[in-house]
C-alpha cells in the first residue's frame, strides 16, 4: 500500500484496507456476545471454513500493527539510505577512475 494515495483510500475503503495472514482482505465482523458486544473485529474471508487462516484482529487495535508498520519502513528507508551511500560511493570511486584514465590518456598516451 503506497502512502501517496492512502488519505483518499482511507476514507473510501476503511473497512477493507486490513489483510489477513492469505493477503486477503479482511471481512469486518460484529460481535453479538459477551462483554465484546458492539465491538468489531476483522476477520480471515475464509473464516469458519477450512481455508480460514485464523487471522483474528479487533477494529479498535489497529493502532498498534500501523506503527509497526511505520517502524519497518522507517527501518527499511534507513536500510535504503546506507546502500544508496555504498552505491555512491562505489559511483564517485568509478568517476575518480575513469577521471584518472582520461587524464593518463591525454597526457601520457
Ligand atoms: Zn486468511
Amino acid at each position: 500500500m503506497t502512502s501517496m494515495n492512502s488519505s483518499a483510500r482511507d476514507r473510501t475503503q476503511q473497512q477493507s484496507q486490513i489483510y489477513c495472514y492469505c493477503q486477503l482482505k479482511c471481512v469486518v465482523y460484529t460481535c453479538f456476545r459477551g462483554p465484546n458486544r458492539g465491538r468489531q473485529f476483522y476477520r480471515c474471508i475464509h473464516s469458519r471454513t477450512d481455508d480460514d487462516c485464523n487471522f483474528f484482529k479487533w477494529m479498535d487495535e489497529l493502532e498498534e500493527p500501523y506503527h509497526d508498520t511505520h517502524y519497518d519502513l522507517k527501518a527499511a528507508d534507513d536500510k535504503i539510505l546506507k546502500k544508496l551511500d555504498l552505491v555512491i560511493f562505489q559511483l564517485k570511486v568509478f568517476i575518480a577512475l575513469v577521471a584518472l584514465d582520461v587524464i593518463v590518456r591525454m597526457y601520457f598516451a
